[in-house]
């Protein structure tokens, strides 16, 4: 089984940490091999300037199954105390996690901020997924690949919103399908851009360009912000089932049939794009369906899209 800490790089001077966090979800190994990368690209540049970079393993044993989770999803009870979930395997991932992240922070000569990285059952282009955290928010903002607001605030028990209540900058990657090959290679772009923009390394260092241009070729057709408005969740009972082909960030029509389920069909209740729709056995979110935002929420506050809008930029899109 890997150890926890995948690596761990230092720069001469002093300066921010980069936790990049892999694996959450046992299942999803893309997240290990494109920090993998990174640290060879790193090496290969001559090493960190300043700062950390420090890589870990969320679900060991999970990851060593490749399974997404083995009692409860490690990446839903970040909101319970240590106590109540000490009889699960997950309460055991999460307690030595949280170690790690501990011995991170006291060593730290610099502000600690995180990469959660993941992949999708389904296919489909990277994008991540903002919440709270203003570096976050920023370090989003300068990403080329579109972001999602109000995901966040639709799942509960994340080590996302975890790391916010402690005022930990952090940012969610989706990187691609499980079962893709270029996930891990976009994995190692992102992350490329992340340590850039961070300053760990020069400019130049790790070419940023070149990654900036594919993953932008990757979601031009795209709107850049995007914003959750509605999630259908399932029970295993339920015997959800997703229509076969839906990529991530495929746009859809209102009324369209995107599963089906004991109860019959599942329509799409508005026009917009589908993201995350469920192709594993193991998960609690069937799908959920974005809009354009309609603007950056400077304030903090959401306005929804405009049905109008939504539909002509889904015809165009
Ligand atoms: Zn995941």
């Amino acid at each position: 089984m890997r150890d926890r800490v995948l690596f761990s790089l230092e720069g001469p001077e002093p300066g921010p940490t980069l936790v990049v966090l892999t694996a959450i979800h046992g299942n999803e190994p893309a997240g290990v091999e494109g920090a993998l990368r990174l640290v060879r690209g790193i090496k290969e540049a001559g090493g960190l300037r300043r700062g950390e970079v420090v890589g870990l393993v969320g679900h060991r044993a999970a990851l060593a199954r490749g399974r997404r989770y083995l009692d409860r999803d490690l990446n839903r009870l970040w909101t319970y105390s240590p106590g109540e979930v000490a009889h699960l395997r997950e309460g055991r991932e999460r307690r030595a996690l949280t170690r790690s992240l501990a011995t991170i922070f006291r060593r730290a000569r610099g502000p600690v901020r995180l990469m959660d990285v993941h992949t999708t059952s389904g296919l489909g282009p990277p994008f991540t997924v903002v919440g709270d955290s203003e570096w976050g928010r920023a370090m989003a903002d300068r990403l080329p690949v579109p972001r999602v607001l109000g995901l966040a605030r639709r799942i509960s028990g994340t080590i996302s919103e975890w790391l916010d209540r402690q005022g930990v900058g952090n940012l969610v990657l989706e990187a691609g399908a499980h079962t893709d090959p270029d996930s891990s290679h976009r994995t190692q772009q992102v992350l490329r851009l992340s340590v850039t923009l961070m300053g760990l390394v020069d400019a130049g260092a790790l070419d940023e360009a070149a990654a900036t241009g594919e993953l932008m070729s990757l979601t031009r057709t795209l709107p850049p912000i995007l914003e959750l408005v509605h999630r259908h969740p399932v029970r295993a009972e339920d015997r959800f089932e997703m229509r076969p082909g839906y990529r991530n960030l495929a746009p859809i029509r209102k009324g369209e049939v995107l599963a089906h389920d004991r109860n019959g069909p599942v329509h799409s209740p508005l026009n917009g794009w589908i993201l995350l729709p469920l192709y594993q056995l193991q998960g609690e979110d069937g799908f959920f369906v974005v809009v354009p935002a309609r603007r950056y929420p400077e304030d903090g506050t959401l306005r929804p899209a405009e049905e109008e809008v939504l539909s002509s930029r889904a015809e165009s899109g």
